[in-house]
């Protein structure tokens, strides 16, 4: 297995990478959602890397050991459309539902920004062919605009969405406002910021969405990728702390 698995609260398993090649780190909020596929998954990043490594099956081994299937996924939610971060996204919806997802009812749902979608279907979806990999087919069911989340009236959950554009124009970053939990994608990591040079990125843009993030109370910060500074921010002083110190180097 290359994800270290973590339990970080009640409901909130953190899957970070370390595999030597590119993957992201992957979250999933479990038994979340009412009905039999209770589970979001956020970023379930690459299927198998440029390294060939399998990050994927090493993904469902991770989340096997906590009790988790694949299967039991209800919904997707990417923070972009990255090859890195969502190109796992056509498995997850195959294998989900009952009949091995063959009836599109019982098959997990995507979710993502329509900004975001527009810009997959036109130029970001050519950074997957540019790197050799197949652009992975899905139908956003659900497109997350600012605000929250409606998950249903009788929601386990609240989630708030942030539109946070910058490292690709239709980023979003999530946060659950009980917990204080945000989950940045490739805007903010520890001791760094996404890159901006992929086409559709812009430097001013990601400033103001970092200043944007800055504002909100967070007592965890998990982001897209680790560094070698770390993976997940924790405690509301080392988060300010983060926020400080990416400014110089925006
Ligand atoms: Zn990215």
């Amino acid at each position: 297995m290359q994800h270290s698995s973590r339990q970080l609260i009640d409901n909130l398993y953190c899957y970070l990478w370390q595999g030597r090649g590119n993957n992201c780190n992957t979250y999933l909020l479990a038994n979340v959602l009412r009905g039999k596929r209770p589970h979001i998954i956020i970023d379930p990043g690459c299927s198998v890397n440029e390294l060939r490594e399998p990050c994927f099956d090493s993904l469902l081994l991770s989340m096997q050991g906590d009790g988790f299937k694949i299967e039991d996924i209800g919904l997707i939610i990417n923070t972009h459309t990255h090859p890195d971060h969502c190109a796992a996204t056509e498995v997850i919806v195959q294998r989900s539902g009952q009949e091995g997802g063959k009836d599109k009812i019982n098959q997990a749902l995507v979710a993502l920004s329509s900004e975001e979608e527009e810009y997959y279907r036109t130029m970001g979806g050519r950074l997957f062919s540019m790197m050799g990999l197949k652009a992975p087919q899905f139908e956003p069911f659900i497109y997350l605009v600012e605000g929250d989340l409606s998950l249903g009236k009788e929601k386990k959950i609240n989630l708030q969405i942030l539109h946070t554009p910058g490292h690709s124009p239709g980023s979003i970053s999530i946060y659950w406002p009980d917990n204080k939990v945000l989950i940045t994608g490739d805007v903010v990591f520890y001791g760094s910021v996404g890159r901006t040079d992929f086409p559709g990125g812009s430097i001013t843009v990601l400033k103001q969405s970092i200043e944007k993030l800055s504002r909100l109370e967070v007592e965890y910060l998990l982001p897209g990728h680790s560094t070698e500074y770390g993976s997940i921010i924790e405690g509301k002083e080392r988060v300010e702390l983060n926020f400080k110190a990416v400014r110089f180097i925006i």
